[in-house]
C-alpha cells in the first residue's frame, strides 16, 4: 500500500521507473503514451537507470495505476467531532493536461460541517482553492499543470462536525440521511474529499445532489484508513476494508486504533456503535460480517445468511467478488444503501422480520449485496444513468430468490410491486424522476421487468453469458448505457427494437 511519508524524490523516482517498465508490460486501454517525462522535473542519476531491474519493482507499480487515499481519522465518539489527515496520490490517466482538480466534499453540504485547516500539493501549501459555503465542490488550481501520466500528492488536514442523522424521508421526499450520528450509531459515508472522475473532452464529473437517488460518480481507488477513537469509547467498527493485523489496537490509555485497507474500489464507509453485535461466516476466502443492534439476533443472523448466500449466488452467476470482506450493517435509519465492501440496511426491516425469507430484510439484503457487482465493480453515473446499477441490482434479487428460494419467485414479483403505480422509462435520470415513487417505479421496477423480458427473449444461456461478459469487461471501470448495449449486441443478433421502444426513452 501507499507510503504517506514518502518523500517527493522517491515518488518521482517511482513514477519514472514505472514509466520505464510500463513499456514492456501490457498497457491498460486508458493509459496515455509513456513518452511523457516525469512531471516534477527531478533529475535522476544515471546510476539508477543502470542498476534498475524490473523484477525488483513489481510490488510498487500498482501505486500508480489508480488514486491512493491514505486517511487518518481521529474521532471523539462523545462529541461527534473528528480530525482527519489525508493524503491523495493522484495519477493523471485522463490523457489531458490538468490545470486544476475538483474534489467532492460532501460534509461541507452541512454548514459548519467541514473545516479545511491545511492543503498542500507536492508539499507546497495551497491557499487559492475555491469552496463555497454549504457546497460540495472544492476546486484547486494546480501550482503547475499536471501532464498526462504525471502524479501529484495532495495532503490536507480538516475537521468534521458530524450532523445528526435523519432517520426518515421527510414530506419533501428527501431521503433519509446516513452520514452523521444517532443515539446508537455514527456513520462515516462520503466523509472525505475525493477527486471526482474527469471525462476527457468534458471535464470534471460532479453532479448536484438531488432529493432522492444518488448523485456521486467515483473513480476506482485504493484506500488505507486508520480509525482512532480518542475519548476512550470502544465501539465496534464496521468498515469497507479488511482490518490489518496486528492493529495498533488499544493503547494503555484506552485509545482504540484500527487500520483497514481496501483496493480497487469506489468509496470507503465506516459505521460504529457501542451497541453492535457481530456475526460472521466465510464464503470461500471472503469474510462476511453482519453488524446489528442488541435484541435483533435472529434478524442479524438472517442478514448474515442472506448476504453469504447472495455473495455465493452472484459470484457463480456474474463473476468473482473482488474484496476480502463484505459487511452488512443495520442502519439506524429507514433506508438501504450500498458502499464498497459494506452496505446498510434499515432498522425497520429488522423490526418487520418474522423468521422467513418473505421479507424486505432478505429482499433488500440480496439487493444491496448485488451492488458489489453493479456499483462497486462495474460503476456508472448514478445520477444520469442510475438504471445501470439499480435495475440490475433489483433484477439480481430475482436471481437470488430463484437460486436460494425458488418457490418464492412468484411471491417476489407480487410483493415487490405492491406499491407500483405504473411503468416508466428505465433510462430515467434522478433529476427527471418526477418524485421518489415514480423514480423507483421507472428505474428499479420497470428496470427489473426489462431484464426479465430480455432474458426471455435471449434464453438463459445467452443472458447469463452476456452478464458475465459485461461484468468481466467493466469490473474496475465505469460503464455507460452505450457500453451495456454494445456488449449485449456482441452476444445476440436478435431484434430487440420492440423492447427498446417499450422500456427506453433513448436509443443506444
Ligand atoms: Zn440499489
Amino acid at each position: 500500500m501507499s507510503q504517506p511519508g514518502m518523500s517527493r524524490i522517491f515518488l518521482s523516482l517511482f513514477i519514472f521507473l514505472f514509466l520505464l517498465i510500463s513499456c514492456s508490460s501490457p498497457t491498460p486501454p486508458a493509459l496515455p503514451p509513456t513518452e511523457t517525462p516525469p512531471p516534477t522535473g527531478t533529475t535522476f542519476p544515471t546510476e539508477v537507470l543502470a542498476t534498475f531491474t524490473p523484477t525488483s519493482f513489481p510490488t510498487l507499480t500498482p501505486e500508480l495505476e489508480r488514486p491512493q487515499y491514505v486517511l487518518d481519522l481521529q474521532i471523539n465518539y462523545s462529541t461527534k467531532a473528528a480530525v482527519v489527515n489525508q493524503t491523495i496520490s493522484y495519477p493523471n490517466w485522463t490523457g489531458e493536461t490538468l490545470t486544476d482538480l475538483v474534489l467532492a466534499v460532501e460534509p461541507n453540504l452541512w454548514t459548519g460541517g467541514f473545516s479545511l485547516k491545511s492543503l498542500a500539493i507536492d508539499d507546497q501549501p495551497v491557499t487559492n482553492y475555491m469552496m463555497g459555503n454549504s457546497n460540495q465542490r472544492l476546486e484547486i488550481p494546480l501550482p503547475q499543470p499536471l501532464q498526462p501520466s504525471g502524479t501529484i500528492v495532495i495532503t490536507m488536514e480538516y475537521g468534521l462536525i458530524l450532523p445528526q442523522m435523519q432517520a426518515y424521508s421527510n414530506p419533501n421526499e428527501v431521503r433519509p440521511q446516513i452520514y452523521g450520528y444517532s443515539d446508537r450509531q455514527i456513520n462515516f459515508v462520503d466523509w472525505y474529499p475525493f477527486v471526482v472522475p474527469y471525462v476527457p473532452g468534458q471535464g470534471w464529473l460532479l453532479h448536484n445532489p438531488w432529493f432522492y437517488g444518488e448523485h456521486l460518480v467515483y473513480d476506482t481507488a485504493d484506500f488505507d484508513v486508520t480509525v482512532t477513537v480518542t475519548d476512550g469509547t470502544q465501539p465496534q467498527i464496521a468498515a469497507s476494508g479488511a482490518e490489518v493485523k496486528p492493529s495498533t489496537d488499544t493503547t494503555p490509555e484506552g485509545v482504540m486504533s484500527r487500520r483497514y485497507v481496501l483496493e480497487e474500489s469506489r468509496t470507503f464507509a465506516i459505521s460504529m456503535s457501542t451497541d453492535f453485535k457481530i456475526a460472521m461466516q466465510m464464503v470461500g476466502d471472503v469474510t462476511v460480517y453482519s453488524y446489528y443492534f442488541g435484541f435483533y439476533d435472529d434478524a442479524g443472523e438472517a442478514l448474515l445468511q442472506t448476504t453469504a448466500q447472495a455473495l455465493q449466488t452472484y459470484s457463480d452467476r456474474f463473476g468473482p467478488y473482488r474484496h476480502k470482506t463484505l459487511s452488512a450493517v443495520q442502519g439506524d435509519f429507514n433506508d438501504g444503501m450500498e458502499f464498497s465492501g459494506l452496505y446498510f440496511i434499515s432498522r425497520d426491516y429488522f423490526n418487520l422480520y418474522k423468521g422467513t425469507p418473505e421479507n424486505y430484510l432478505v429482499t433488500i439484503g440480496a439487493h444491496e449485496t448485488a451492488h458489489q457487482w453493479w456499483f462497486d465493480a462495474v460503476a456508472n453515473d448514478q445520477a444520469i444513468e442510475p438504471w445501470l446499477d439499480e435495475a440490475l441490482a433489483t433484477y439480481s434479487e430475482v436471481i437470488f430468490y430463484e437460486t436460494v428460494y425458488p418457490e418464492l419467485v412468484d411471491w417476489w414479483w407480487e410483493y415487490r410491486y405492491f406499491e407500483f403505480m405504473g411503468p416508466g422509462k428505465v433510462d430515467t435520470a434522478v433529476y427527471d424522476g418526477g418524485g421518489q415513487r415514480p423514480y423507483w417505479d421507472s428505474v428499479y421496477l420497470t428496470g427489473a421487468r426489462f431484464f426479465q423480458a430480455l432474458r426471455e427473449r435471449l434464453g438463459d444461456d445467452i443472458f447469463f453469458a452476456f452478464l458475465r461478459d459485461y461484468y468481466n469487461q467493466y469490473a474496475g471501470r465505469r460503464a455507460t448505457s452505450a457500453d451495456f448495449f454494445r456488449v449485449l449486441r456482441e452476444h445476440t443478433a436478435a431484434d430487440l427494437s420492440d423492447l427498446m421502444m417499450q422500456y427506453f426513452k433513448n436509443t443506444y
